[in-house]
């Protein structure tokens, strides 16, 4: 570890503690998903190098968020990815990565070797057709070789990420929940939130509010696990296969339960994925180089603005 850090878990005003980082290491993508929310960011300036992601996590792992999570943009498009991965793994208990999946057939092994434990892997449709409509590329066998690559490679658990889109995808949840168990992987069911490209005309018309298919998946259920974070549920199925279910939206729990906290590709922390207003910008501090005390004192300062979202 290498670093004084602040004591035990950091605290929001509203007594959530913070342990977890979600970072976005670019908003460079290959793929084109219609409803990407590119993680709540507005108008990126660069990119933090991986010394700099480094340096975070050191100070944030000193403070207890000892678990990261690499997101995007699409994290395997960046060319150090494996040193970024190389890099933070002795500071944390965890690392993991959110990712379209399109590049883990060639990087699984590597990533697996440099400390990354475990992967969410993007996946809306098996439908050629419809997986083209959603993410603008014939890319759905390149993603199914990476979810199996990425099982090879000792990745564990595998998530699979399908964001439920009415009329477009909601249909195949039975045959995804099908394929997830064929493959030992859960199948994350999320709902589509209005963030940035998410809004416009098409949400409401898209939009599936998910509490039909918990009910459906609660009676189907032999087991519900409560997890820490978020609140969120997950179904062992009584036929085999987990489904979580990621249902944010006017959802009180969801954010009374939150505890992460985001640093955007560009070197912002981000207290919350729906708002820009309250960002704590610590590029300038890592750009001089040993933000040391700096940082803490930034991280506290992110840490204070957290407010949930969602509200009685
Ligand atoms: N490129 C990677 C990927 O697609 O997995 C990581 C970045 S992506 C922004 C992170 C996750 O957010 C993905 O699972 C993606 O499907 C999901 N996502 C993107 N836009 C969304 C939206 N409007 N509502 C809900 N989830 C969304
Ligand atoms: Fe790229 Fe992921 Fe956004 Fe799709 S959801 S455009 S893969 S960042």
């Amino acid at each position: 570890m290498g670093r004084e850090g602040g004591g035990g878990l950091l605290r929001d005003p509203f007594g959530r503690p913070v342990n977890s980082l979600r970072i976005s290491v670019t908003q460079r993508c290959n793929f084109e998903c219609f409803f990407c929310h590119r993680e709540g960011e507005l108008n990126p300036h660069g990119e933090l190098s991986a010394e700099e992601i480094v340096e975070l996590v050191e100070v944030a792992s000193a403070l207890g968020m000892r678990k990261v999570k690499l997101t995007g943009g699409e994290p395997l498009i960046r060319r150090d990815i494996v040193e970024i991965v190389s890099g933070i793994a002795p500071h944390v208990d965890e690392v993991s990565m959110t990712t379209n999946g399109s590049l883990l057939g060639k990087f699984a092994q590597d990533l697996h070797e440099a400390g990354l434990r475990r992967a969410n892997i993007s996946l809306h449709s098996l439908d050629p057709e419809t997986f083209r409509r959603i993410t603008g590329r014939d890319m759905l066998n390149e993603v199914v070789e990476g979810v199996e690559a990425a099982i090879e490679s000792g990745l564990e658990p595998v998530k699979l990420n399908m964001v439920v889109l009415r009329g477009l995808n909601d249909g195949e949840i039975p045959r995804m929940i099908e394929f997830s168990k064929e493959h030992g992987a859960i199948l994350q069911l999320i709902e589509f939130q209005p963030v940035q490209a998410g809004t416009g005309p098409y949400w409401e018309s898209l939009h599936h509010d998910l509490r039909d298919i918990e009910e459906m998946l609660k009676a189907r259920s032999q087991r519900v696990r409560v997890r820490e974070l978020q609140r969120r549920r997950q179904y062992y199925l009584k036929g085999g296969g987990v489904v979580e279910i990621v249902r944010p939206m006017h959802n009180t729990e969801f954010c009374r339960y939150c505890t992460r906290l985001r640093v955007t590709s560009d070197g912002r922390l981000k207290p919350c994925l729906m708002r820009n207003d309250n960002l704590v910008d610590v590029a300038p501090l890592l750009r001089r180089g040993g933000g040391g005390d700096a940082l803490v004192e930034a991280f506290k300062e992110a840490v204070s603005r957290r407010e949930p979202y969602w509200r009685d």
